[in-house]
Parts: C-alpha cells; sequence; structure tokens
C-alpha cells in the first residue's frame, strides 16, 4: 500500500501541467482547519450538462522516453520514476470511487518505451475498470501520438473523451523544444477520431445498440508563453482545430517554468496568466460568437491588449461599425456588441417583435448595459453620455472599473 501511495503522489504530481480541469496547482495546506486542497490527486471538470465532477488526475507513467524541453518529465530531467500496472490504476480508480473521493477518471501518461506501449497500458487499465469493477463513470484519457489506429479506436470505445496535446502552435517551435514530435503525428490522428466520432454517430442514429465512441468528444492543450509563438498564432491554430477536427475545447496553458534552459523563459519568470485569460475569453469568441481568428488579431496586431478583453477591443478597432441599432441589427451583429452575449441577444430578438425596444426595456428584459450603452442606439436614441470614440470609452471604462474597486475596499 506504501509502494502505491508513493506512485501516487509521483505520478498526481506529473498530471498536474495539464490543465483541462480548473484545480490543477492548487496547493494550499488546511493547517488543522475544515477543507483541503491537495497539490496532487483529484481535480474537477465539467459535464455536458453543467454539473461539476471531481476526477482522479494521474498518469500511469512518468518514465518518458521524449524529451520535450519544456516537460518535468522529459528523459533527461532528474526526477524520481514510476509507473501504475494496469491493474493497480483500475484498482485505485474504483476504491476512490467506492469511498466517494471521486466520480471519475483523468489518465494521461509519459511514453514509457514507445507510444503501442504505453496505450496498451492505459486500454488495460480502461477495461479492467469497465469490465472487471463495472465502473461506468466519466473516463478521460490522452492519446499518445503515433499509437497505432486500431489501439486508438479501442481507447475511443473505452473513454468518454480523448485528448492529443498539440501542445506547440507551430513547427518551428516543436523543433526547437520538442524535436521528436511533429505537427503531421500530431494532426492525424486527430483526423482518424473525428472520422470515427462522424461515423459512430451516424451508425447510432440508425442503430440504438451501438457503442458509443467519445461521446464527449476530443479536446486538446496549448502551452502559452514557452515558446515565442503569439496570441494570433495559438488562435489560429485553434480556429483550424475547431474548423477540421470538431474539438469539443482547446485548452490554454500559461507556461510554468520548471527548468533553467537558454531556449525558455528563466525559472523565476511568472506564468503568463493574463495571456491565458484573454485567449480563454478570445477562444469563447470562436465558439459561441462566429468570431474568427482573423478578425480579432492580425501579422501587424499579434497579442491580446492585456488591459480590455478580445471582444471589446474588436470594437474599438471597428468603431466605424458603431452604434448599432438594437431593433435593427440581426441576432449575430448584436452579438457583436461588447456587453451582450447570447442570452441578451436572444431576449432583445424575442422582445422587439412586439414593440421597439427603448433603453429602459432593454435594463427591465436584464441586459447590463454598463459597456453596450457604448456601442448601441436603442430607437435611434443614444445613452453612451460622450461621443463614440475608443479613447473616451476606455476612460470611462477605466474610470468605472477604479470606483469598483474602491467600493470594494
Ligand atoms: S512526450 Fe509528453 S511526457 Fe514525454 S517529455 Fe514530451 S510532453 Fe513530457
Amino acid at each position: 500500500m506504501d509502494n502505491l501511495i508513493t506512485k501516487l503522489k509521483i505520478l498526481a504530481e506529473g498530471a498536474k501541467y495539464d490543465v483541462s480541469c480548473s484545480s490543477s496547482g492548487v496547493e494550499r495546506k488546511n493547517k488543522g482547519k475544515i477543507g483541503s486542497s491537495r497539490s496532487f490527486g483529484i481535480c474537477h471538470t465539467w459535464s455536458s450538462d453543467g454539473r461539476c465532477i471531481s476526477l482522479l488526475k494521474v498518469l500511469m507513467s512518468n518514465n518518458c522516453i521524449y524529451d520535450c524541453t519544456y516537460c518535468i518529465n522529459r528523459v533527461s530531467n532528474d526526477i524520481k520514476r514510476a509507473s501504475f500496472s494496469p491493474e493497480e490504476i483500475a484498482k485505485l480508480t474504483f476504491e476512490f470511487y467506492r469511498r466517494n473521493y471521486i466520480e471519475g477518471l483523468f489518465l494521461s501518461s509519459a511514453v514509457e518505451k514507445n507510444p503501442d506501449y504505453t496505450s496498451e497500458n492505459i486500454c488495460k487499465a480502461l477495461e479492467i475498470l469497465r469490465f472487471k469493477y463495472g465502473f461506468s463513470g466519466y473516463i478521460h484519457v490522452k492519446g499518445i501520438p503515433n499509437t497505432s489506429k486500431d489501439l486508438m479506436n479501442k481507447l475511443g470505445f473505452l473513454a468518454d473523451r480523448l485528448s492529443i496535446n498539440i501542445e506547440l502552435p507551430s513547427e518551428k517551435s516543436l523543433k526547437l523544444l520538442a524535436p521528436q514530435k511533429k505537427t503531421k503525428t500530431l494532426l492525424l490522428p486527430m483526423r482518424d477520431l473525428n472520422n470515427k466520432i462522424m461515423e459512430n454517430r451516424d451508425e447510432r442514429s440508425r442503430y440504438k445498440k451501438a457503442k458509443k465512441f467519445l461521446p464527449a468528444g476530443q479536446t486538446t492543450q496549448m502551452i502559452v508563453g514557452a515558446s515565442q509563438d503569439s496570441d494570433y498564432q495559438l488562435l489560429k491554430t485553434s480556429q483550424i482545430l475547431y474548423d477540421k477536427f470538431s474539438l469539443k475545447r482547446v485548452f490554454y496553458s500559461a507556461y510554468i517554468p520548471v527548468v533553467e534552459n537558454s531556449l525558455l523563459p528563466a525559472v523565476n519568470t511568472k506564468p503568463p496568466l493574463k495571456r491565458e485569460h484573454r485567449l480563454y475569453q478570445a477562444d469563447w469568441l470562436l465558439r459561441f460568437y462566429n468570431f474568427r481568428a482573423d478578425e480579432l488579431l492580425s501579422e501587424e496586431i499579434r497579442n491580446f491588449d492585456l488591459e480590455f478583453d478580445p471582444k471589446i477591443n474588436w470594437a474599438f478597432n471597428n468603431i466605424g461599425q458603431f452604434p448599432k441599432e438594437i431593433n435593427k441589427v440581426s441576432y449575430d451583429e448584436l452579438l457583436r456588441i461588447p456587453g451582450i452575449g447570447p442570452k441578451s441577444a436572444g431576449r432583445i430578438v424575442k422582445e422587439r417583435k412586439f414593440f421597439p425596444l427603448n433603453y429602459d426595456n432593454l435594463k427591465r428584459i436584464g441586459v447590463v448595459l454598463k459597456r453596450a450603452k457604448y456601442f448601441i442606439t436603442c430607437s435611434g436614441k443614444y445613452y453612451g453620455g460622450i461621443d463614440i470614440s475608443p479613447e473616451l470609452i476606455k476612460y470611462k471604462l477605466g474610470e468605472m472599473e477604479n470606483s469598483r474597486q474602491i467600493s470594494f475596499f
């Protein structure tokens, strides 16, 4: 048992840099008080119906044959190594589940011996868990690039979600920091998985009893700030992944320097969390607001402004399109107004069918106007109170933010 706990500490620590859950990397001791946050072991994700699920987050092995410069588990790093057997990982998950610590499993792995060997072990662990222990909870696994197609398909029938981490968005950065990885070997399995998901959807619409293949789809992760890649490069890559492979999510992980290397930011550099946050906001705009990467950034403006969010920045750069008359513009155009999201846009479209909306009507139906008022007219009337100029609006929004902070203290 002691051996198993030691392995769990090592392999949960190695998994914490994967950001598919929000509690990654939290470390807070409870000092004898109620509640605790462990730096390893349990993380959270959200199901399609919005429930928060706790997962056992762990590596199958940290014994990697690859030498990706940015990674704590790389072969040249002098750290404690460990590997779980498939039976061990299955039993551990089941026991944690029985004790009500977790509801699912997030299983990743370093590349041990070779991609097929590693994926075989993950497959065996999942088979034991599903068939011997009868576990039907949520399982998210990491796909190992260069794994044979058959094994990848087998994994797809055992897991709910699979992710192949692209990590770096350009061939140039991969060459520099992860020379054993190639863009093609990362993208091909994503394409194959997407084809299989479509095929399975079609099969299941015809045969109700057909087995589900990756019902929660596929995702990936990119590291922010380990390479010289700009936000534009990262976002363009995400756009391609959403368009071509119907990815459910791209996760962005602010690079935490773990090694002194001239190719990487120095070890005492803070992770670029604000940049990561702006990328998540922009990613949201791609997925739910019909924006394209090329509209938000360009070869000339390659990184997001850290002061204002990507949507309001887009509005500043396209100020000639404003103000928009909320009683006339389409749903898609409403979505482009800063401060108006899909819920508010939906309400506006529904309500304006009966009568033209004024400013008070917007408030009544719950539209938040503190930003939007600078970009709209209601029945021809403008309520911003200042000229529509990015500088003046920035000033007003800055004032608002300051007074919010003062009232908070
Ligand atoms: S293959 Fe994965 S685990 Fe191995 S060094 Fe590269 S990033 Fe780390």
